[in-house]
């Protein structure tokens, strides 16, 4: 699929890679959902064909399918940040409902609590961290180039 649309690329404009001038045979995302959809599947936020990682955290040099350049991204503490507020907001409801509701002791409640909240905080770091490089790349912020295509005109002007 990578393959054909890459030729297609080629085939519009010449540019294998994203044109500058055109902008067309991309596979840039039409909004920044999808270009965060894309991160937080551990996929280029640019094509969404190339893998975002070559490790569990640790980030491609380049993508392997668009050759956008990741060493710009700067995700740091964030992707932990968000993935403790995320397990905290879910952990406590289900701590309170578990020690009103089943009246659990501190044990049974450690022996739940603390394996479900490192399970979630560890499988939810590198979606987290998708998801900033994602949104680092869209506000072209640290040294990425902003290449959202043109927005559309909205329907009053465009009726004009
Ligand atoms: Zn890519």
């Amino acid at each position: 699929m990578s393959w054909r649309r890459g030729r297609m690329a080629a085939m519009v404009c010449g540019f294998t890679g994203p044109c500058p001038s055109c902008n067309r045979g991309t596979m840039n995302p039409a909004s920044f959902s999808q270009a965060a959809l894309r991160g937080i599947r551990g996929r280029c936020p640019r094509c969404g064909e190339g893998r975002l990682f070559r490790k569990w955290l640790k980030p491609q040099t380049q993508c392997s399918a668009c050759a956008l350049d990741l060493l710009p991204q700067r995700a740091d503490d964030f992707p932990a940040y968000i993935a403790m507020i995320v397990t905290g907001h879910f952990m406590a409801p289900l701590i309170i409902a578990l020690a009103v509701d089943y009246e659990l002791g501190p044990v049974a409640m450690l022996a739940i609590a603390v394996p479900l909240a490192i399970v979630m905080m560890l499988g939810m770091l590198q979606p987290a961290k998708g998801g900033v490089i994602a949104t680092q790349w869209w506000f072209g912020m640290h040294g990425f180039v902003r290449e959202r295509l043109p927005e559309a005109p909205s329907q009053d002007e465009s009726s004009r």
